[in-house]
């Protein structure tokens, strides 16, 4: 099928996108691997895409002393050749390396992922893992939200009308930090059938997200006794984080 017909702009300036985002039936574009099947399905019919790609600040990548910032609009592809320091830099390549291939990394962002909220995707399990906070904004306000917070449901994020996410803070882990990441999906780069991430800090809990039928959650307990798919995906993450490098 083709898309329905809409119009196109480039929004340079985060002043004008509200305005923009305000007209009849528009919508953020980022990297279009997610929106344009849904366009060429027409699940969707935005009257006007509003481009993200060139607004200031969308591609950068800070380290700051408490944290990792990426801009919403870097790249899988970008991530996968590796940003930050490590131990981040490994652990993002790692999980960046195993999403579709390589055309769909080149253009798929961070910021479209979480924004998306696909319950199959790989980002929001493993940036919620990471306990990662997002950064959103309408025009000059901005405002921070955990992820556990921002991710409310299946293609349902914290997002409100006008506003959208302008970068991601991934906090430095401690010294002694390891991460596991267990995919399981029918063919490799393919969707998901499940996943899950574990953050192992030195003295806390391991801080485990997976995927469920509502999105990305966080593991608070262990799995139920008659869930022995889950336990069994955390048992392999947990080994795989204690068997990773520090
Ligand atoms: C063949 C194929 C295989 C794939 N396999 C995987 C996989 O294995 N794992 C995986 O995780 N993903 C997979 N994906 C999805 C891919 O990772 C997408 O790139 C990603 O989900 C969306 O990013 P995008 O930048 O392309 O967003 P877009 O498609 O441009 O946008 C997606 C949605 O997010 C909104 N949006 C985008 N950016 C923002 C923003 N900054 N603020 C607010 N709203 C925004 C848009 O309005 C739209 O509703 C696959 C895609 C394809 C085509």
């Amino acid at each position: 099928m083709t898309p329905a017909r809409f119009a196109l702009r480039r929004a340079t300036d985060w002043e004008e996108l509200p305005a923009l985002l305000a007209q009849p039936g528009a919508m953020p574009v980022a990297g279009a691997q997610s929106l344009m099947p849904m366009l060429a399905l027409r699940m969707t019919e935005p009257a006007l895409l509003v481009a993200l790609g060139d607004l200031p600040g969308l591609q950068r990548v800070e380290q700051t002393a408490a944290a990792l910032v990426i801009g919403a609009g870097v790249t899988h592809a970008a991530t996968e050749d590796g940003i930050g320091p490590e131990p981040l830099r490994g652990w993002l390549a790692h999980v960046a390396s195993g999403i579709a291939y390589r055309p769909v990394r080149n253009r798929g962002t961070v910021g479209g992922s979480l924004a998306l909220h696909d319950p199959a995707a790989d980002w929001p399990v493993a940036l919620l893992a990471l306990d990662a906070v997002a950064v959103l904004r309408r025009g000059a306000i901005k405002r921070r939200m955990a992820l556990a917070q921002f991710l409310t449901g299946a293609f349902a994020t914290a997002l409100g009308s006008g506003e959208v996410l302008e970068a991601i803070e991934i906090p430095t882990p401690p010294p002694g930090a390891r991460f596991g990441w267990c995919k399981i999906a029918p063919a490799p780069g393919a969707f998901a059938e499940a996943a899950t991430a574990v953050l192992l800090r030195p003295g806390a809990a391991p801080r485990i997200a997976v995927t469920t039928h509502d999105g990305a959650r966080l593991l608070t307990a262990a799995p139920r006794p008659d869930d022995p798919y889950l336990a069994r995906l955390r048992e392999v993450a947990i080994r795989r984080a204690e068997a990773a490098a520090a």
